[in-house]
């Protein structure tokens, strides 16, 4: 049987036709479905790259989580979208999160945490780049610029008074 050539395949909810598109009868192939094998296969790869990177089991067990949760409700429709477009705005915001946090922390009277927030921030603009180069197949590698030490010199003494210095100002 050939498999499902529709834009967006719909699993049938008939348990006699479980992986096959209630569309056109066809099989939904399973490569390309969002699936426990395709998340393990994407996620395992990611382990083996950076395997001592404490970073990357939370992230890895919080998107598994949410790839089950999304699975039923959303389905393939994921086929429809541009991902790569919705990962750059979720990328956006991440970074605008980061910054949120800082003004609730400078609330406070905490400790902003700058250096943690613009890390976030770099990070995400990372991502947003390469998230850019998938959509668009651009497959040079993504620009390497060191900038850890530069946002470590970044952590300010909270601002207790509601005053916002200007980061030339920012290092005293
Ligand atoms: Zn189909």
């Amino acid at each position: 049987m050939r498999d499902c050539r529709c834009e967006i395949p719909i699993e049938s909810p008939n348990p006699r036709r479980e992986g096959s598109c209630v569309r056109c009868g066809f099989a939904i192939n399973e490569a390309w479905s969002s699936n426990n094998k395709t998340v393990a296969e994407f996620f395992g790869r990611l382990k083996e790259a950076v395997p001592f990177d404490p970073a990357i089991d939370p992230l890895i067990a919080e998107a598994r989580r949410r790839e089950l949760g999304g699975r039923r409700r959303f389905g393939n429709s994921f086929h429809g979208r541009e991902n790569w477009r919705e990962g750059c705005e979720e990328a956006a915001d991440g970074a605008l999160y980061a910054m949120l946090q800082t003004l609730v922390n400078r609330r406070k009277g905490e400790s902003q945490e700058i250096a943690l927030a613009l890390t976030a921030a770099h990070h995400f603009a990372k991502a947003h780049e390469a998230l850019r180069r998938l959509g668009t197949h651009d497959v040079h590698a993504i620009s390497d610029f060191a900038a850890e030490d530069a946002l470590a010199h970044q952590d300010l003494a909270p601002h207790r008074d509601g005053h916002i210095s200007p980061p030339s100002a920012a290092r005293d």
